[in-house]
């Protein structure tokens, strides 16, 4: 059984900036074959490295860890590699974080947990791999290479070592990556079994090593060599390669790869049959392995120790190595070594005769090919898993994007809806106000425009020069007046009056004169009569009064009163004092000619009829019609012909009342004013 170097292998490199990174990158190389050595000097750096820049430390602290492994203080290796970690996590520094994991990887392999180490392999790899940094790439890539190899998984590992290569060649690469990458890759290519292509990449290797000018690196080469030499039938290439390696090593003091060799050696001679001389070599391996604590190599010295015994007939002494071996490589979990090295043992145990023996290591090594076929075929479902899981998430996130997109649409609706509602309020608002404003104004207009109906009835109601109702509004007030009710001692009264000789007013003084006289006239019929009685401008200048209800015997007394309250008063107009005398007709309202009363317009022009008496029979006087005799013998339309005539034929009975002497004031009224009643004696049969 051949051992390997599995990740100890594995390159680092970085290009060296201040002369700590070139000390700390000698000790690196140091560190692979002599790492006692390199921890002396590591130790010796510390204190310079405070100071240093983060990617010093970070790249210190993972040759320290790397160096612990290799002298097998696994605990310690593991703090160290995780403190690279948290220097990277702490400084956002994701080639620092890489180069952590990739340490803690080999850490964890040297402890066998080959599981986690496989995982934080992949995991090293994609992080390095979005870095710049070109050796921690290629030395991710490569340990990503060994990872699946390890599974197996030849293909995969050969994709990753190829592209491991092609990135370590000029300009990007550098001369050690390139010899690690060049190194792992021939090593697969041996374990394919792919001899052709493994001797084309060992001869570069060796040509590239040879340029290193570096004894460790060339006995790797070496050992390389070797592994190809043996498997392929070239035994004393091998043998020749081995003898190198052992001379370089023991030279440089690299007591581990001496270990590694020395397994090798004795594989070589069990290969040859020379019993003894495997013997020889496996525990001069054992006795080195112990010194480095190197318990992957020890467990391949011990199987090739069982070997060698079992060759030699001892085979219970052998089984017991073997088993220990196989142990040790089943901790490991490192199935394809450990199926190798139980098909060796299903035929060594047969060449000794110990059927039931090689059975069962046939049994076992089934096992694992089933194990490993399985593990593929599982591996194989769990990519489709994940890759179906990777699909059904990324729909998950589609759907979840659109439902987000649907809910923030009908958000966005909602408050769109929101705002028209709230648009809607505010122009209810307005308009309110708007309406508000408008009703007050209309309302105020409304006011207004009753307050000017009302002048404006005021006006069609009443006379401007005088203020007293005008005719109109008589005439009105006459039609409204339902059928009177009769008394005897209670009646209305009709009084009409003219002013006497106006025109000479007017001509002597002036219109104006005229119209202050009409005003004075009027001022003196309200207060010769009660606010009652309705006081009416007739024309220019003719008033007429209509009172509702006096006393049927005080009516001529009112005509009297009227005739001498206009008489009594004068007007002080430009020094001149202006009185005026009035000419009056009246008559009781309703008048009831032959039991059927007359319609006030009748009644009025029966009482204009008596004023034109009054005129002609001398002015400043009232002639009132107080009723109607033997209406029987006459009508009434004779009488509204020629009232005098009536009168005289006796008819009608009139009543005389005489004012004072115009322009005088009279002392009493009664001195000047006479109230005559006149009846026509021709004309009457009774007389009063
Ligand atoms: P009498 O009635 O006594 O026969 O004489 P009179 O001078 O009053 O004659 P008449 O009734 O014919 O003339 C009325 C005059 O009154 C005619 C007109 O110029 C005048 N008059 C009518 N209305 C007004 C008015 O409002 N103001 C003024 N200043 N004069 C008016
Ligand atoms: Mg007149
Ligand atoms: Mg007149």
């Amino acid at each position: 059984m051949a051992a390997a170097l599995a990740f100890a292998l594995a390159p680092a490199c970085v290009a060296a900036q201040t002369p700590l990174d070139e000390r700390i990158l000698e000790i690196r190389e140091q560190s692979r074959f002599m790492p006692d050595k390199a921890l002396e000097q590591l130790q010796k750096l510390q204190p310079e490295l405070t100071a240093a820049p983060s990617y010093t430390r970070a790249e210190f602290l993972s040759q320290l860890s790397a160096t612990r492994m290799r002298l097998g203080q696994n605990d310690v290796a593991l703090d160290t590699a995780e403190q690279v970690i948290a220097l990277g996590k702490s400084l956002h520094d994701t080639a620092i974080i890489a180069k952590g994991m990739l340490a803690k990887t080999y850490v964890l392999f040297a402890q066998a947990e080959v599981d986690a180490a496989h995982r934080l392999a992949f995991e090293a790899e994609k992080l390095a791999l979005t870095t710049q940094d070109y050796p921690l790439k290629i030395q991710a890539t490569v340990t990503a290479g060994q990872t699946h190899a390890e599974q197996g998984n030849f293909p995969a590992a050969l994709v990753k070592l190829q592209r491991a290569v092609d990135m370590a060649r000029p300009p990007a690469g550098d001369p050690v990556s390139l010899v690690a990458a060049l190194n792992a890759l021939a090593k697969l290519y041996v374990q394919m079994k792919e001899y052709e292509n493994a001797s084309e990449t060992l001869d570069e290797l060796l040509n590239e090593t040879e340029k290193l000018k570096s004894p460790g690196r060339m006995a790797i080469a070496k050992n390389t060599e070797y592994g190809l030499a043996i498997d392929s039938g070239q035994p004393k290439r091998a043998l020749r390669a081995l003898m190198q390696s052992l001379d370089l090593e023991r030279k440089m003091g690299a007591e581990r790869m001496v270990g590694i060799t020395l397994v090798n050696l004795a594989d070589n001679y069990l290969k040859d049959h020379d019993y003894p001389r495997a013997v020889q070599y496996a525990q001069e391996s054992l006795r080195s392995t112990e010194r480095t604590n190197d318990d992957s190599t020890a467990a391949t010295a011990r199987i090739n120790l069982g070997q060698a015994y079992i060759g030699m007939g001892r085979v219970a002494e052998g089984k017991k190595q073997y088993e220990l071996g196989l142990k040790r490589y089943e901790q490991e979990n490192n199935k394809p070594d450990l199926q190798m090295a139980l098909i060796e043992y299903g035929e060594v145990l047969e060449r000794a005769g110990d059927l039931a023996g090689a059975i069962s290591a046939y049994h076992r090594e089934r096992a694992i090919s089933n194990e490993l076929f399985e593990r593929r075929r599982q591996q194989a479902v769990l990519e489709l898993q994940e890759k179906y899981e990777a699909e059904k998430k990324q729909r998950q996130i589609e759907m979840l994007s659109h439902e987000n997109q649907v809910k923030g649409a009908e958000i966005d609706n909602r408050r769109l809806q929101q705002r028209v509602w709230w648009l809607l309020a505010l122009v209810f608002a307005l308009a309110a106000a708007v309406v508000g404003l408008l009703y007050r104004k209309v309302r105020h207009t409304n006011a207004q425009l009753e307050v000017k109906n009302l002048e404006l009835k005021a006006q069609s109601t009443l006379d401007p020069l005088t203020s007293l109702y005008n005719r109109r509004h008589f005439q009105e007030f006459m039609r409204s007046l339902g059928p009177q009710n009769r008394h005897d001692d209670i009646v209305g009264a009709l009084f009409l009056l003219d002013v006497d000789h106006f025109k000479h007013i007017n001509d002597n003084y002036g219109h104006a004169a005229g119209d202050a006289v009409l005003k004075m006239i009027a001022e003196n019929l309200r207060i010769a009569l009660r606010e009652t009685d309705m006081i009416v401008r007739w024309g220019g200048e003719e008033f007429l009064a209509f009172l509702p209800a006096i006393p049927r015997n005080g009516v001529d007394e009112i005509a009297r009163r009227i005739l001498t309250t206009i008489s009594s008063q004068s007007l002080r107009y430009q020094e001149h004092d202006i009185s005026v005398n009035v000419s009056v007709g009246f008559s009781p309202f309703p008048l009831v000619p032959g039991g059927e009363p007359l319609p006030w317009e009748r009644a009025v022009n029966l009482v204009d009829m008596a004023l034109y008496l009054a005129k002609a029979h001398g002015r400043n006087r009232a002639y009132g019609v107080r009723g109607f005799e033997n209406f029987h013998l006459t009508s009434m339309e004779a009488i509204e012909q020629d009232l005098e005539r009536a009168w005289r034929s006796g008819f009608v009975d009139l009543s005389v009342v005489l004012g004072g002497d115009p322009g005088t004031h009279p002392t009493t009224p009664t001195e000047h004013t006479n109230v005559v009643s006149i009846k026509h004696a021709a004309q009457t049969k009774g007389g009063h």
